[in-house]
């Protein structure tokens, strides 16, 4: 390890390895740091990815990180209307359950292979500052306290980011923003298919968010939910158990796994780099707000940021003007998508129980040919008028 780099990025989930990786890629000398002592570890996520960032990202499937491969989805109202809809035939694509632990490593792993060091087991806690500016970073791990000097820092530390808040960034999450996800991974699961993502909604049985039952092979799955904190009345587990209860094909189940984490889903911060910092993935809030998937987009982030990064260092220019080819990028890439997200988790969380029950019928006989949320919602439009204008503001 040096006393200078390139580059530093402060966390080794997907975003900071895309990031490290596209970095080291373009040439650049670059450190990535984690707090964990083994990466992917505590698993905090359900683990459900689709396919296309891989193949954008190129990153060849592998089977000791792939535990189940999903083509339908079903969506279950509160008062257990079932929606089905079949990925493939829809938007012609498969869905991935990971395995995290695995992934997470892997991931790292090839952005050492392009060339990064990697120092694990150490907490970045501070940073260094010159007139205002990001110059280095002070963690502390196993080999004791250390400072390493950079000409850019990504802030790539997930949900409870710190480092874009040292460098003046407003990363504040209200209560209304965060959604608590808790999740236990299960075995003996009786499920319909292992092919099948579950979702199940309702505003009494789990306010401001879904209950999950992601298949992991044969009889293995991750059940979670989320919920949102300025609505639940109880501890989240609590409404975990429930569902568990309740459900038959749950009750052969056994509890091997618990794991719980915030979700940020804000909508991404209004400003993402500064002079000699960007901000990536769940820092970033770059999250679908609607479901809380934010793996994709923290790799898609990821990789743009660590390209930008290492050609303004090439280039010698790390100014906040030179960085927001970044912005521009990931707003271009997904901006709208995100925004979108937003106001339909917004949509979502205004329906009574009731009207979930009723946009479930409203579904069931519609012909799902290409589901854009665009097209999803004229068609909700066209079913069901009285939604018209709750749905009006997403077009
Ligand atoms: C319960 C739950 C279920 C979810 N389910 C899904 C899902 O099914 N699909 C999906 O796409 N998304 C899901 N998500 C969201 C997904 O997990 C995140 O969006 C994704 O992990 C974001 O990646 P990231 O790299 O930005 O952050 P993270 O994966 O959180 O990585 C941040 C890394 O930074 C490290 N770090 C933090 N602070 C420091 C520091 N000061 N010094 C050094 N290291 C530091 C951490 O140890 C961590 O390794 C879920 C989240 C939760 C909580």
């Amino acid at each position: 390890m040096r006393e200078k780099y390139d580059i530093v990025v402060v966390g080794a989930g997907p975003a900071g390895s895309m990031a490290a990786r596209a970095a080291a890629r373009e040439g650049a000398s670059v450190l990535l740091f984690d707090k964990r002592r083994e990466l992917g570890v505590p698993v905090q996520c359900g683990e459900a990815l689709n396919e296309d960032v891989l193949k954008e990202l190129d990153i060849k499937l592998d089977p000791r990180w792939v535990l189940g491969k999903t083509n339908v989805v079903k969506l279950v109202s509160p008062s257990g209307i079932e929606v089905r809809i079949a990925e493939r035939k829809v938007v012609g694509k498969v869905g991935y359950i990971l395995d995290r632990k695995i992934f997470d490593k892997y991931l790292a792993t090839l952005a050492v292979k392009e060339g990064a060091d990697i120092v694990v087991g150490t907490l970045v806690d501070g940073m260094i500052l010159e007139n205002g500016k990001p110059k280095g970073v002070r963690a502390r791990g196993a080999s004791g306290r250390l400072e390493v000097r950079a000409e850019v820092i990504i802030a790539a530390d997930g949900v409870g980011s710190r480092v874009a808040r040292w460098a003046g960034l407003n990363t504040a999450l209200k209560l209304d923003d965060i959604e608590t996800g808790v999740q236990f991974q299960m075995v003996r699961v009786d499920f319909e298919s292992p092919s099948m993502m579950e979702y199940y909604f309702g505003n009494k049985t789990v306010p401001g968010g879904y209950c999950w039952v992601f298949p992991k092979g044969e009889d293995m799955a991750n059940v979670g939910l989320g919920v949102l904190g300025s609505r639940a009345e109880r501890r989240p587990i609590e409404y975990l158990r429930d569902f568990v209860a309740r459900m038959p094909s749950l009750s052969k189940g056994k509890i091997i796994e618990i794991n719980a984490g915030g979700v940020p889903v804000s909508g991404p911060l209004k400003q993402t780099v500064k002079d000699n910092l960007l901000v990536v993935g769940d820092a970033a809030r770059q999250v679908n707000a609607l479901t809380g998937g934010g793996i994709d987009s923290a790799m898609r982030a990821g990789n743009i940021a660590g390209e930008v990064a290492a050609k303004a260092v090439s280039g010698g220019d790390t100014s906040e003007k030179r960085l927001s080819e970044y912005e521009r990028r990931w707003r271009e890439q997904m901006g709208k998508k995100l925004e979108r997200y937003l106001r339909a988790k917004e949509v979502l969380l205004s329906m009574s129980d009731e009207e979930l029950d009723k946009l479930a019928i409203a579904l069931q006989g519609v012909e799902f040919d290409r589901i854009s949320l665009t097209d999803m919602l004229k068609v909700l439009m066209k079913v069901s008028p009285k939604l018209l204008w709750k749905l009006k503001g997403l077009m």
